[in-house]
């Protein structure tokens, strides 16, 4: 799967990460859009753009609301993880191909690379190395088998 991102959307998507990062951490009471982009040194045309694009995807939800009188958008993540961490460095989230990525998809978790290779360094990075070196080998023989 080739991966052509210019440096303009490169930086946007690291953006949107950052962006779903703080919705989660303000958590199920949601954020309001000009507190986020303060926070974030965003001008409100790109955090926009940014919180649009995370609604697109089924993350956050952006209700309309009045507040001190003046009209914005309260983000409240729809996904929580368990852990901020575990999602920080998810490939999903920055993917260009997540809008064309479904389990019957020719893009799909199933086949893609990127999520093989974080599951295994999050299994890694959780547990002792020696655990891990165990776990990865009792696992091979499971994924062997299904191979046949
Ligand atoms: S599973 Fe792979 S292809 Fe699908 S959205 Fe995640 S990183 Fe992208």
């Amino acid at each position: 799967m080739p991966v052509a991102v210019s440096k303009e959307e490169d930086d946007l998507l690291d953006l949107t990460s950052k962006v779903y990062k703080h919705v989660v951490e303000h958590g199920a009471d949601g954020v309001l859009q000009s507190e986020l982009w303060k926070e974030l040194t965003l001008t409100s045309r790109d955090g926009s753009r940014l919180a649009i694009r995370l609604e697109r995807r089924g993350m956050v939800r952006r209700d309309k609301i009045l507040d001190g009188g003046r009209w914005t958008y309260k983000l409240t993540p729809l996904r929580m993880p368990v852990r901020i961490q575990s999602i920080e460095q998810a490939p999903c989230i920055t993917c260009p191909y997540e809008s064309k990525c479904s389990l019957t998809g020719v893009v799909s978790p199933l086949s893609c690379p990127w999520i093989h290779e974080w599951v295994i360094k999050e299994f890694r990075d959780s547990i002792s190395p020696e655990i891990a070196n165990d776990g990865l080998n009792i696992l091979r023989p499971v994924a062997t088998a299904r191979m046949k």
